[in-house]
């Protein structure tokens, strides 16, 4: 009776350590204690004995899933310190890591998104726009961990965006950027590449003072660009290259020549540019405030700048409209008094590529 009793204990406390063994892939040791106390409980339970011969080889089984170059070297499981962060667009991190026990091995950095955060091999973490985002560390072993990443947005109440379409200007853009640097501003500048063709260091001093290249078509001709979607992306595509190819840049923002409702564009031509954009990552940006220096009107400088002061109507921050090619010989003046302006009521200035808001188009 007590052996039977005995004998079923036992089965029932092999089995339970061969379950725990397998479940939680526990050490050598833990094993060879299964063993050592089946072998000294004597013939009543030998069959038990060996099902425990069984349970060691599974044991093995299961420690080879751990034990990748022999069954004495195990390697370490990997943690991270933080599991959730919140930074704001621009914001980086350092993720560390914590080893379980073990050898260490290789790891390598994820981001589920990466419109929203960045990661380096190092898990060096970068925010660029607000959302959600799940960043993973892999062991080359085969442990993971991941830490949630919050971008916040920021108050962009205050955020002014300077936009200058149709240049590069030879004569205009070298002296509008001389003007942004004495006042440390950022702006945009949508660049018509044939105007930009043969002037390329202009482009590069532009990214090299911290300004966002955008794209306003290459020949900015409306009966040509607007003649059929296919027409417009081979023209669009065209300055997408030249950018590239001449800063590394690749663009995200677009405007479409006379703004995104133009009387020069169908619905369907704009429609099927949008899908192909928006698929390329790209987002339009029309304009909520003017100078009002495209239009026919002389105006004088001063007529600029109240205009530039006063013609925000809505739809958050400030996205000013000028314009930089050669022919508008007052913008470096004007947007010198608009800076001034815009500073005294507090404003920070920015290029597009910190810009938070929607998308802004003239026409849904
Ligand atoms: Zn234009």
């Amino acid at each position: 009776m007590f052996r039977k009793f005995l004998a079923a204990t036992m089965l029932c406390s092999i089995i339970f350590t061969s379950t725990a063994v397998t479940a939680a892939a526990q050490t050598t040791d833990s094993v060879q204690k299964t063993g050592t106390t089946t072998v000294s409980t004597g013939s009543a339970i030998a069959a038990t004995g060996s099902s425990v011969a069984v349970t060691g080889s599974a044991v093995v089984t299961t420690g080879s899933s751990v034990v990748t170059t022999g069954p004495s070297v195990v390697y370490a499981k990997v943690k991270l310190k933080k599991k959730s962060i919140k930074l704001y667009p621009e914001e980086t991190y350092r993720l560390s890591v914590k080893w379980g026990k073990g050898k260490h091995s290789k790891l390598t950095w994820s981001s589920s998104n990466t419109r929203i955060v960045k990661v380096s091999k190092h898990g060096n973490v970068r925010a660029l726009y607000p959302g959600k985002a799940k960043v993973t560390v892999k062991t080359a072993s085969g442990s993971k961990a991941t830490a949630t990443v919050t971008v916040k947005k920021p108050d962009m109440s205050k955020a002014v965006y300077l936009t200058f379409d149709d240049g590069p200007g030879t004569k205009i853009t070298p002296k509008l950027l001389s003007i942004l640097k004495k006042y440390n501003v950022k702006a945009t500048f949508f660049i018509v590449g044939s105007q930009a063709k043969g002037h390329e260091a202009l482009l590069r001093r532009i990214v090299k003072d911290g300004h966002t290249l955008a794209i306003h078509t290459y020949t900015h001709d409306y009966r040509k660009i607007y003649s059929s979607s296919k027409a417009y992306l081979e023209d669009f595509n065209k300055t997408e290259k030249l950018i590239k190819d001449a800063t590394g840049v690749q663009p995200r923002y677009f405007r479409f020549p006379g703004g995104g409702n133009n009387h020069y564009m169908s619905s369907k031509i704009r429609s099927e540019v949008l899908k192909e954009l928006h698929a390329r990552g790209y987002t339009e940006m029309d304009w909520n405030a003017t100078t009002g220096d495209a239009a026919p009107t002389y105006y004088s400088a001063d007529k600029l700048i109240s205009n530039g002061k006063n013609s925000h109507w809505g739809r958050g921050s400030v996205v000013m409209l000028q314009h930089d090619s050669n022919a508008k010989y007052r913008t470096p003046a004007v947007t010198e008094a608009l800076i001034k302006y815009y500073k005294s009521k507090g404003c920070t200035f920015y290029g597009l590529d910190q810009y938070y808001g929607d998308e802004l188009c003239f026409k849904k």
